[in-house]
């Protein structure tokens, strides 16, 4: 499962932290989530609870926050931030535009403890 193996790196860039902050325990770890992501948060959250329990993070808590996706047009400058999957502008209806966000998962903060 895609989830599964998102989940392996996000664990092993955790286990890297807390290797660098010589801390042997994780209390804390907070991610986004892009709406364009291709992350199921559910499953991500299921295969975060079966993957944790062998290493550092295994009290930790999973925290995702979901990122809407943000498009900015390159035909009526307008910076959007939406809800769907679609990168038609709202405001001009043109294709013409560049995700900003949204598109990624990424690890945003840990929490340790030493
Ligand atoms: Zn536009």
């Amino acid at each position: 499962m895609h989830e599964y193996s998102i989940v392996s790196s996000l664990i092993e860039q955790c286990e890297q932290h807390a290797r660098e902050q010589h801390s042997t325990k994780i209390t804390r770890v907070a991610i986004k989530v892009g709406v364009l992501s291709g992350v199921e948060p559910e499953l991500l959250k299921t295969a975060f609870e079966t993957f944790k329990l062998e290493g550092v993070c295994h009290d930790a808590v999973l925290e995702m926050n979901i990122q809407p996706l943000i498009i900015a047009c390159h035909q009526c400058g307008v910076t959007s931030t939406l809800d769907e999957r679609t990168v038609v502008c709202p405001n001009c209806q043109s294709t013409d535009t560049r995700v900003l966000d949204g598109e990624d998962m990424m690890l945003m903060q840990l929490e340790l403890e030493q």
